[in-house]
């Protein structure tokens, strides 16, 4: 597969390796300790660092301040930095795609001080009433003389707690046909922070409820135009979905790492457990999983470098996402079972992937969702967006 990369590719992925073992993995038991819930000014230091790496805003135009890597190169950052637990990947500056299109003043205002890793943005489009289906949100922007005012609460809002700016997903005139998003700064007066929840996995920053109370807003905060909420979240969601199964391997290179060096060392009934069919055909199981994700995100990226079809790349992205997310958790799964009792502490990496990969078969569509997209394409247009041959 070695083809596949250029010299550059391979010196991005090994910039992401080394940065993620000096920056990200030392801080995982400190984030552990603490709950996760860092502050923007405790994590300075590692934005700063990915600046230094030339590995902030990956995703962005260099025009904007990004590094225009390709989608290949992003996956191969992706997997890198994926490998640390605590979602602590996310300390990295990574812009929202649909932020360029924003207008210039936006741009400068947002996306450039983004791009340096100085503020951040949250995307917010989840309630409590809309989940799956978005086309029930509630959050509504009514128009008041030349601007919008925007009242509705948001749920499991990730990182809103630390981002400067929400980009808001509400309907104008209360119409979910006029799905809109608005950049909100969140020192305006009625954004709040209505609860800070716990979840299963300790994430470096949070994943609030925002309140929304009759925030007044300008026609020039609109991301976009209005009814154009769907079209610039989907160009978000292929982009997230690829970056959760690149977060996928990475997650499941690690667990296997450990488990086949652990199953290497560790000796029961005077033999290495490696010695056991039982734990052999696990991790051959793992290795497997790790070269088939690898194989689909890799030829996926590449397609889209090479101008693959919008709506053939978002289908595949679903397909990619449904595989990675549902492969990573058996990975994981079985790397706990092969360290036994050891890998149900919180102090070994793979008790803490065992509880940060659950989330990936929920975030970005669940895998019902996906399934569901992806079995009422086939049965409309026929296999041809998933096989070659048919
Ligand atoms: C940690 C975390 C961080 C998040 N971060 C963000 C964020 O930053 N921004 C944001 O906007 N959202 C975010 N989300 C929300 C996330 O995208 C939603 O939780 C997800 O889309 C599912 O919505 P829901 O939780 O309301 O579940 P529901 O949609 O209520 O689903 C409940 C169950 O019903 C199933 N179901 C629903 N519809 C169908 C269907 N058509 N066919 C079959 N089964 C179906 C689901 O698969 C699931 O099993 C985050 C969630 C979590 C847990």
């Amino acid at each position: 597969m070695d083809e596949l990369f250029t010299d550059t590719d391979r010196d991005i992925r090994r910039r992401a390796a080394e940065f993620t073992d000096k920056h990200l993995i030392p801080l995982e038991e400190p984030t552990e300790e603490r709950g996760g819930h860092w502050s923007w000014a405790d994590t300075q230091h590692v934005r700063d660092a990915a600046v230094d790496y030339g590995l902030s805003a990956i995703n962005i135009k260099k025009e904007y301040g990004g590094q225009e890597f390709t989608v290949l190169q992003q996956m191969l950052v992706h997997e890198e930095i994926g490998r640390a637990t605590n979602g602590l990947f996310a300390l990295l500056p990574f812009p929202h795609v649909p932020l360029q299109h924003g207008t210039e003043e936006q741009i400068d205002r947002y996306l450039r001080p983004m791009c340096a890793g100085k503020i951040r943005s949250a995307f917010l489009v989840t309630e409590e009433g809309a989940g799956s289906d978005p086309r029930q949100v509630k959050t509504k922007a009514m128009r008041k003389g030349n601007g919008f005012v925007v009242t509705g609460e948001k749920w499991f809002a990730t990182s809103a707690d630390v981002s400067q700016v929400q980009i808001v997903h509400a309907h104008v005139d209360d119409d979910p046909d006029q799905p809109t998003l608005f950049l909100i700064p969140t020192a305006r007066e009625g954004v709040s922070i209505k609860e800070l929840p716990t979840f299963t996995h300790n994430y470096v920053f949070g994943h609030p409820m925002m309140a929304f109370d009759e925030v007044e807003v300008g026609a020039d905060e609109i991301l976009g135009g209005v009814g154009q909420g769907y079209e610039l979240t989907k160009d978000w969601f292929v982009e997230a979905r690829l970056e959760i199964c690149a977060h996928c391997i990475g997650q499941s290179r690690r667990a296997a790492l450990v488990a086949n060096a652990y199953a290497g060392e560790r000796e029961q009934f005077g033999q290495k457990i490696q010695d056991f069919q039982a734990i052999r055909f696990m991790i051959a199981d793992m290795a497997v999983a790790i070269y088939a994700m690898q194989s689909m995100v890799y030829r996926l990226a590449a397609d889209i470098d090479r101008g693959a079809d919008r709506k053939t790349a978002h289908a595949q992205a679903s397909a990619a996402k449904l595989f990675c997310s549902e492969q990573a958790g058996k990975v994981v799964d079985s790397a706990v079972q092969v360290l036994g009792g050891r890998g149900y502490m919180r102090k070994n990496p793979v008790e803490r992937l065992y509880r940060d990969v659950r989330v990936e078969r929920i975030w970005e569509g669940t895998s019902e969702v996906q399934r569901d997209v992806i079995g009422r394409m086939v049965a409309k247009r026929g296999l041809g967006r998933y096989s070659l041959w048919d």
